[in-house]
C-alpha cells in the first residue's frame, strides 16, 4: 500500500464524507494531502487524520464556485509541496424538488457548485500540472444520478450527466500534458449529503435499499475511494475520458422498486434535517468572488 508516495493530491470537499474517504485512501498510499473546502471544522478533521497517517496535509479555504478562491488554492497546494499530481473536483451539493417551485436561487447555486465548481476545479488543477510538466491524473466525482433520475433530482443529474461529459472533453484536451480525467458515478454513498437517501442503520429506507442492492448493502465512502486510487495510480495509467458507475449493482434495480409509506416518511424526516445543514452554507454560496 505505497503506490503514491511522493504524490500530491488536491481534494476538493475532503472535509466530510467521499472526500475524507478518498484523502485517507490517497494517504495511506503515500500521498499529501491539500484540502479546499468551505467547511473548515471538517477540513480541519480530516488533515489530523491524514496526520495520524504519516503524511503532510494542508488546509485551504475555497468555495469552488469562486474562480479566485479555487485558483489561489491551487496555487498554495503547489507553493507549499513544490507539486500537484492528483485532482479529485469532489465538492457537491444537492438541491431538489418540483420544476413547478424550484426557485432559481437554488437552480443557480446546484450548476455554481456542481458543474461550474468542477470545471473550476480541473481548470486551477490541470493550468498547475501543466505548467509543472510532471503530467497528472484528475478524478471528477459524477453520480449514477448521471444515468437515472427522478421528479425531484433533475437538476442534480443535470448537473451530473454533464461532469459525466466534460470529462471525455477534457482528456482529448489534456492528454498532450500526459493527464488523465475521468469521472466515477456513485450510486448510495453513506455520507452527511445522502442522509435522506441511505437512510438510518435499521431504518424503513435503509432496509429497502440493501434489499434491492445486489451486494445487499450501502455504500461507504473507501469503496470510492478504492476507485479513485486505481485510477491515480500506475494501473489506471491507460484510463482516460472514463465514467465508472459503483452502485453495488443499484442502476438496474431501481426501477422495480415500490416504496413502503414508511420508508417515504422516513426519507421526509430526513431530508428536512439535510435542508437545513445546507442553509449554513448559503451565505458562503452569496460570496463568489
Ligand atoms: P458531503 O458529505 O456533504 O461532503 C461534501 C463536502 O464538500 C463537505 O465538506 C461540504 O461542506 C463541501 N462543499 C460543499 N459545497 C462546497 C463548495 N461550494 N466549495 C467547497 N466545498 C464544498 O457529500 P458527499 O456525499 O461526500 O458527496 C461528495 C460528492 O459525491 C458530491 O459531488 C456528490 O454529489 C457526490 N455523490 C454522492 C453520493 C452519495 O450517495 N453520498 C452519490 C453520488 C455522488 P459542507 O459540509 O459545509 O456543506
Amino acid at each position: 500500500m505505497s503506490q503514491l508516495i511522493g504524490k500530491v493530491a488536491f481534494i476538493t470537499g475532503a472535509g466530510s464524507g467521499i472526500g475524507r474517504g478518498i484523502a485517507l485512501r490517497l494517504a495511506r498510499e503515500g500521498a499529501d494531502i491539500c484540502i479546499p473546502d468551505i467547511d473548515q471544522d471538517g477540513a480541519r478533521m480530516t488533515a489530523d487524520l491524514v496526520t495520524q497517517l504519516g503524511r503532510q496535509a494542508l488546509v485551504l479555504k475555497a468555495n469552488v464556485a469562486s474562480h479566485m478562491q479555487i485558483q489561489t488554492a491551487a496555487r498554495d497546494c503547489v507553493n507549499r509541496f513544490g507539486r500537484l499530481d492528483i485532482a479529485v473536483a469532489n465538492a457537491g451539493i444537492g438541491r431538489s424538488g418540483s420544476v413547478l417551485d424550484m426557485s432559481p436561487k437554488d437552480w443557480q447555486d446546484q450548476i455554481d457548485v456542481n458543474l461550474t465548481g468542477v470545471f473550476l476545479t480541473v481548470q486551477a488543477a490541470a493550468q498547475q500540472m501543466a505548467r509543472l510538466g510532471n503530467g497528472g491524473r484528475i478524478v471528477c466525482i459524477s453520480s449514477l444520478a448521471a444515468l437515472n433520475t427522478s421528479g425531484t433530482m433533475w437538476a442534480y443529474s443535470a448537473t451530473k450527466v454533464g461532469v459525466a461529459m466534460m470529462v471525455r472533453g477534457w482528456a482529448q484536451d489534456l492528454g498532450p500534458h500526459r493527464i488523465t480525467v475521468n469521472a466515477i458515478g456513485p450510486g448510495v454513498i453513506e455520507t452527511p449529503l445522502a442522509a435522506g437517501l441511505a437512510g438510518e442503520p435499521l431504518g424503513a429506507i435503509r432496509s429497502s435499499l440493501e434489499t434491492r442492492t445486489p451486494v445487499g448493502r450501502v455504500g461507504q465512502p473507501d469503496d470510492i475511494a478504492g476507485l479513485v486510487n486505481f485510477m491515480a495510480g500506475p494501473d489506471g495509467a491507460f484510463m482516460s475520458g472514463s465514467y465508472v458507475v459503483m452502485d453495488g449493482g443499484l442502476r438496474d434495480s431501481r426501477g422495480s422498486w415500490e416504496p413502503d409509506p414508511k420508508a417515504v416518511e422516513e426519507q421526509q424526516r430526513l431530508f428536512g434535517r439535510a435542508a437545513e445543514r445546507q442553509m449554513k452554507m448559503q451565505p458562503l454560496l452569496d460570496d463568489r468572488g
